[in-house]
C-alpha cells in the first residue's frame, strides 16, 4: 500500500462488543477486528481493549497507525460531539469519558466522537438507504429504540449533545416502566426487550408452542432471529405482538414526521434486519394514517442497507467531514 494513502478508522463501541473497520479514502473496507467489550473489567482495561482492537484492524489492513487521517467512534449513549466526550453509557458504567482526547493521545491523529445511532444514520445517509436525503430520520429498534436525523448533510444535534431520542417519546400516560426512569416511552412498548417479555408470556401461556420448544421463556434467549423464526413456524401470538410493536413505532414516526418532515425514514437494527417487510409495511401504513394530512405521501419508509457496519462506517465518514471538511 502506498505510504501516502489516507486511511480512516471507524469504531463501533457497544455495551457487549466493539469493532473497528479500516477504510481507504473511497470508503472501501481494508481491515476489520472485533472483540468483547467486557466493561465489567473496568474502564482502563476496556480502553486497552479498544486500542488493541484498532491496532489489530490496522494490522489486518497491512497498515500502520501513522497512516491514519482520523478516527471516528460511535458510542452507546449521549455524546458531547464538540468536546468528544461520552456523557454517559449506563450499560458500561461510564460517565463523562474524554474519548476524543484519549484516542488522539494514543494514535497521534484527529478523532471525532458521536452517538452510535447518529453514526449509523449518517452511514445510511452517505452510503446506504438514505443517500442524498434532504432530511433523513433513522429509527433503530433493538434492545432499546435509537433515533437519529441527518438534516441537510449534517447530524441534527443540540448545542452540545446528541438528541433524537425517539425511543423516549411519550406514548402512553402511566404506561410501562422504561429503562430511562420514565413511564410509557416508545421503548417500553416496542423495543426487542418489550417484545421478548410479551413473547415469553405468550410461550408460558401455551400460545406460542414453537417459541416455547425452541427458546423457552428466558427473555435473553428470545433474540430477533428467534422471533422471526417463531412467526415463520406459525406462532400467531408472537406475530401479533411484533406487529403491535411495529405499529407503536409507526405512531412515533408519525409524530416525528409532523415535526421534522423527513423525505425518508430508514428503519434498521436487529429486529428490522430479521423482519424487514413486516416492520416497513406496518410503520408505513400507521405513519401514513396518522400524520397531518398534508404530509401523506411526502416520505418513504425504507429498511437500512449497511447492517452491522453502519455505525463504524458512519463514524468514519463523519470524522472525515469534521476533520477535512469533505462530505463524500
Ligand atoms: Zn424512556
Amino acid at each position: 500500500m502506498a505510504e501516502a494513502e489516507k486511511l480512516w478508522l471507524g469504531f463501533d463501541l457497544g455495551g457487549t462488543k466493539m469493532c473497528a473497520h479500516v477504510f481507504d479514502d473511497a470508503f472501501k473496507v481494508l481491515g476489520f477486528q472485533k472483540r468483547k467489550t467486557k466493561a465489567q473489567e473496568g474502564m482502563e482495561a476496556t480502553l486497552q481493549r479498544i486500542f488493541q482492537t484498532i491496532r489489530e484492524a490496522l494490522d489486518s489492513a497491512g497498515a500502520s497507525p501513522e497512516q491514519l487521517a482520523g478516527i471516528g467512534m460511535g458510542c452507546p449513549g449521549p455524546v458531547d460531539h464538540n468536546r468528544g466526550v461520552l456523557l454517559s453509557a449506563t450499560n458500561m458504567g461510564w460517565t463523562n469519558v474524554q474519548l476524543k482526547k484519549i484516542l488522539e493521545a494514543e494514535f497521534k491523529c484527529p478523532a471525532a466522537v458521536l452517538n452510535d445511532v447518529d453514526a449509523g444514520v449518517f452511514g445510511e445517509y452517505c452510503f446506504g438507504a438514505g443517500k442524498n436525503a434532504h432530511c433523513l430520520l433513522g429509527v433503530f429498534p433493538g434492545t432499546g429504540i435509537g433515533g437519529g436525523c441527518v438534516y441537510r448533510g449534517d447530524i441534527f444535534t443540540g448545542a452540545n449533545r446528541s438528541v433524537m431520542e425517539i425511543g423516549h417519546l411519550q406514548m402512553m400516560a402511566d404506561g410501562p416502566q422504561c429503562g430511562c426512569g420514565r413511564r410509557g416511552c416508545l421503548e417500553a412498548l416496542a423495543s426487542r426487550m418489550a417484545i421478548a417479555v410479551a413473547a415469553a408470556g405468550a410461550a408460558q401461556r401455551g400460545a406460542a408452542p414453537w417459541l416455547l420448544k425452541n427458546a423457552g421463556t428466558d427473555v435473553a434467549a428470545i433474540r430477533s432471529n428467534i422471533l422471526a423464526d417463531s412467526i415463520k413456524n406459525g406462532d400467531r401470538a408472537v406475530e401479533d405482538i411484533i406487529r403491535q410493536a411495529a405499529r407503536w413505532i409507526g405512531v412515533a414516526v408519525s409524530n416525528a414526521v409532523n415535526l421534522l418532515g423527513p423525505d425518508i425514514v430508514v428503519l434498521g437494527g436487529g429486529l428490522v434486519e430479521a423482519m424487514p417487510t413486516l416492520f416497513k409495511n406496518e410503520v408505513a401504513e400507521v405513519a401514513a394514517a396518522r400524520v397531518m394530512p398534508p404530509f401523506v405521501g411526502t416520505f418513504k419508509v425504507a429498511a437500512a442497507k449497511l447492517g452491522d457496519r453502519a455505525t463504524a462506517q458512519g463514524a468514519a465518514a463523519w470524522a472525515r467531514q469534521q476533520i477535512s471538511g469533505q462530505s463524500r
